[in-house]
């Protein structure tokens, strides 16, 4: 059953040296809304029970909103829970809010990065701080009542001390979630090509531990809880669509590179955007990548999300733990999860335990690794 949608909106105003994210410096036009609508009819034999839809980019924010306008009215909204547009802060006025509010859309996630000058520029962003600022108050006026940024944080030569400024900053806003990544210099991105060379220095690992745990704490003194590695929720306000990737659950992906997860198989669009078009046109499925999911290789990928999360995986699962792994787990309720610590060695841990996969329960009883 799909319980999600993701669009994937792959058009950018320029490139930002850390994204490695499929984006094109281009407008978004009426065409690409056009191919996602006629993607997704070559899915209506599927079952759905839609619970989220999410428009992740690129930039969603450079789609006037007349153009979502007409967008929705081809959507089936009914029992749909959670709305979400990435945008980013120098894109959309205060009308356009109010638009985007009575089309159905209830949650939005800004790409504020940083709220100090010297970091944004780094970052290679457009909007200052003060807009970042602006635009908050602008949407929660307007009636959002989730509102969810994204911060980057480990950047050279950036300190506690202003990662504190932030963090003093965030505590006034009327924000309910909040997404927290760590410059990863990846590749093909401009900070990932400078980093190979030696010519990016980032925080040592204690200054990473450090920040993280920070982070954490201070975060969840505001009331925020860290329910996954990298994102912070008030009550109730968890990204539901999200929790879906984490927890195993259905979800199409429709556009330039969108991954989707559909009865065991996860598959990835064409990352050329002219492959993909082409491939739509002609009433194809544009995928162009899929992997089918059985035995090993689906418990692998199933504890590769569900530790990131608080929820973990079932209390049943210890006595498949090595020792050696067990100082990271905690139990909570029915749950075993990683502790902070253990999210801090999240890979390393994960790589130990799919190495003891042969002596999983999954032959006898799938319910005990899958059921949440
Ligand atoms: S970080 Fe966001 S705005 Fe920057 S290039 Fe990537 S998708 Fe575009």
């Amino acid at each position: 059953m799909v319980e999600g949608l993701y669009f994937h909106i792959p058009f950018c105003s320029s490139k930002c040296p850390y994204c490695d994210f499929v984006s094109f410096v281009s407008d978004p036009s009426e065409e690409y809304l056009e191919l996602l609508k006629l993607e997704l009819n070559l899915y209506q034999e599927l079952d759905f029970n839609l619970k989220t839809i999410y428009f992740g980019g690129g930039t969603p924010s450079l789609v006037p909103t007349k153009l979502w306008k007409k967008f929705f009215r081809s959507l089936d909204l009914k029992g749909v829970q959670e709305i979400t547009i990435e945008c980013n802060p120098e894109d959309y006025e205060e009308k356009d809010f109010q638009e985007l509010l009575s089309l159905g859309v209830n949650r939005l996630s800004f790409g504020v990065q940083s709220f100090l000058e010297k970091n944004l520029k780094f970052l290679g962003r457009k909007h200052s701080p003060k807009r970042s600022l602006q635009v908050i108050e602008q949407t929660h006026r307007s009636g959002f009542k989730n509102i969810s940024i994204d911060i980057i944080y480990g950047l050279p030569n950036q300190s506690l001390k202003d990662l504190k400024e932030e963090i003093n900053i965030i505590k006034d806003l009327p924000i309910t979630h909040l997404s927290a990544y760590l410059l990863t210099p990846y590749e093909d991105t401009l900070f990932g090509e400078l980093w190979k060379k030696g010519n990016l220095e980032l925080p040592s690992d204690e200054k990473v531990e450090e920040m993280f745990l920070y982070l954490s704490e201070e975060l969840n003194s505001m009331g925020f809880d860290h329910y996954e590695i990298s994102n912070f929720a008030k009550e109730g306000y968890e990204c539901k669509h999200n929790l879906l990737y984490w927890t195993h659950r259905e979800f199409l992906g429709l556009g330039v590179s969108a991954w989707s997860f559909v009865n065991k198989r996860r598959f990835g669009n064409y990352r050329n955007i002219q492959a993909y078009k082409k491939a739509v046109l002609k009433g194809i499925r544009p995928v162009e990548r899929e992997e089918v999911l059985e035995g090993e290789d689906l418990i692998k990928d199933y504890l590769f999300v569900a530790l990131r999360t608080k929820y973990g995986i079932s209390k049943q699962m210890l006595k498949f733990i090595p020792e050696s792994l067990r100082e990271f787990f905690v139990e909570e309720g029915k749950r075993l999860r990683l502790s902070k610590k253990g999210w801090l060695l999240m890979n390393e841990i994960w790589w130990g335990l799919t190495k003891q996969l042969s002596t999983f329960p999954h032959q006898t009883n799938g319910d005990i690794i899958f059921k949440l």
